[in-house]
């Protein structure tokens, strides 16, 4: 780290002593090594959240499979039906 520091230094005009690159140099491996475990920590551990549009649309699906689940029970009681489903549009059970 500090071979690689002279050299940066030496280009940008910086004059710094050894203990004050060291310093630098360790400063810079802790930044660096803890923007890798934030990174780390957002992909491995955290589940992705979720935009509001796509909050919209799961808590209308559950809405949807809810009638629709209500929907069938209605059938099964009217028809006494064990099985009902939507085949080319029309209600079949069984
Ligand atoms: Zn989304």
């Amino acid at each position: 780290m500090v071979e690689y520091l002279d050299e940066i230094f030496e280009s940008a005009g910086v004059i710094a002593t050894p203990a004050q690159m060291e310093q630098i140099g360790n400063d810079i491996k802790d930044g660096l090594e803890m923007e890798r475990e934030m990174y780390y920590n957002s992909v491995v551990s955290r589940t992705p959240e979720k935009c509001v549009k796509c909050q919209n649309l799961e808590s209308e699906i559950e809405r949807l499979k809810e009638e629709i689940g209500a929907y069938r029970d209605s059938v099964k009681k009217r028809r006494n039906a064990t099985e009902v489903w939507i085949e080319d549009g029309d209600v079949r059970y069984l």
